[in-house]
């Protein structure tokens, strides 16, 4: 079979494009659960951040600026289908010329640095890429942008068995709770049960790109999800962690077999700043 042939240049101009739209337009299913919380939250300082949270997201949309001064490290989810082949480049060095341009274009922060130094690489460069190889012959490119409050409040632990599934609930409730206001609430908890220990990091981090306000496929799970959630918004963190019901605005969670004498659990915290933009090409 003829393998399609997509152009490096063509993905760099791509995702030149997703950097900017993803800090610039919040996505509509995120949104819509956020005027879902606004309606529904009965402290006056929670609905009055949620309502700034609104306005704001409203003026980058119309601005084409960026919704927060955190404009992340990028974050790339990328399914190659397995007929097609990129020319004129390698698909890292693609997205990377991509990472540059749309954040200098975009005028977007640089937050990349050396670990020690702390010296700013300047570029957004390097980005975070996952490859997964698929059937087909697109190819299939997610880009988040992960700002730095949210990220720092996530874990990963690796639980005995026998802690078990009650064992899991509290550690994730207790994340919640101890995170407070640092990942600027109201939240969406990703979490990743299984898998090894990087496993389990990445599959929490995939599962908040699932759109809000969808049910887990899995009824046991959504059952989860629903019971988690409910029990995070009992905690009065509240919308910036000025109090109120809406600590987080939903639980997403993939489970995967993991290792007879393990139990690996990610949580991943994303900010309500949730942005990803996804193309296809
Ligand atoms: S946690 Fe999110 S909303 Fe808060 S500063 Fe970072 S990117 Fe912005």
């Amino acid at each position: 079979m003829k393998m399609r042939e997509i152009n490096a240049k063509q993905i760099t101009d791509a995702v030149s494009d997703l950097c900017m739209k993803a800090n610039f337009d919040i996505p509509d299913d995120v949104i819509q659960v956020i005027k879902k919380a606004y309606q529904d939250e009965p402290s006056p300082q929670g609905k009055d951040v949620l309502k700034q949270i609104i306005d704001n997201d409203e003026i980058a949309h119309n601005e084409q600026v960026p919704m927060c001064q955190d404009t992340g490290l990028a974050v790339f989810f990328v399914e190659l289908g397995q007929d097609a082949h990129i020319t004129g480049g390698l698909l890292n060095d693609a997205i990377n010329d991509g990472v540059r341009k749309g954040y200098k274009d975009g005028y977007l922060r640089k937050s990349t640095c050396n670990p020690f130094t702390r010296k700013n690489v300047g570029d957004n460069t390097p980005s975070i890429i996952h490859v997964e190889v698929v059937p087909g012959d697109k190819v299939k490119i997610i880009m988040a942008a992960k700002g730095g409050g949210s990220e720092n409040m996530s874990r990963v632990m690796m639980m005995k068995p026998s802690d078990g599934l009650e064992g899991i609930k509290k550690y994730i409730i207790d994340r919640v709770r101890e995170s407070g206001s640092n990942p600027c609430p109201p939240i969406i908890v990703g979490v990743g049960i299984g898998g090894t220990f990087e496993r389990s990091a990445l599959i929490a981090k995939k599962s908040l790109l699932r759109p809000l306000g969808t049910p887990n496929p899995d009824p046991e799970l959504d059952k989860l999800e629903k019971e988690l959630l409910t029990s995070i918004n009992k905690l009065g963190i509240g919308p910036m962690g000025l109090g109120g019901r809406t600590t987080a605005l939903a639980v997403h969670v993939i489970v995967e077999p993991c290792h007879i004498a393990s139990l690996p659990l990610a949580v991943n915290i994303q900010c309500h700043s949730a942005r990803h933009k996804e193309i296809t090409i």
